[in-house]
């Protein structure tokens, strides 16, 4: 039997929110490095909203500006001091669109 359900990409639900941006103050910061360790390599790959990127000398960077504040890369990142993590500032950051 055939079934006309489609799967739902995360990507597209995650663009159903919005995001106020806090232009200058980036709510999460990757410590400087020249050598990502491997927990900060381990959040090009579980940042659901992909704001990690290796740049082209091979450091781990991040854009905040679509983080949905999960957490995930808190647990990862922080306490080995690879991340420095903290909410937005009150009225900034995701705005969560249900449905
Ligand atoms: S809190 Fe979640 S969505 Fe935001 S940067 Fe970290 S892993 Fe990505």
């Amino acid at each position: 039997m055939a079934t006309t359900e489609t799967a739902v990409r995360v990507e597209d639900k995650l663009f159903q929110n919005r995001y106020l941006v806090d232009a200058g103050r980036a709510h999460i910061k990757v410590r400087p490095h020249t050598t990502p360790s491997p927990a900060l390599k381990a959040l090009l790959t579980t940042c659901p909203a992909k704001c990690y990127e290796m740049n082209d000398k091979g450091q781990v960077e991040i854009t905040a500006d679509g983080c949905v504040e999960c957490g995930t890369c808190r647990i990862i990142g922080e306490p080995s001091g690879d991340i420095e993590w903290n909410y937005p500032r009150g009225g900034y950051g995701v705005l969560f669109k249900f449905g």
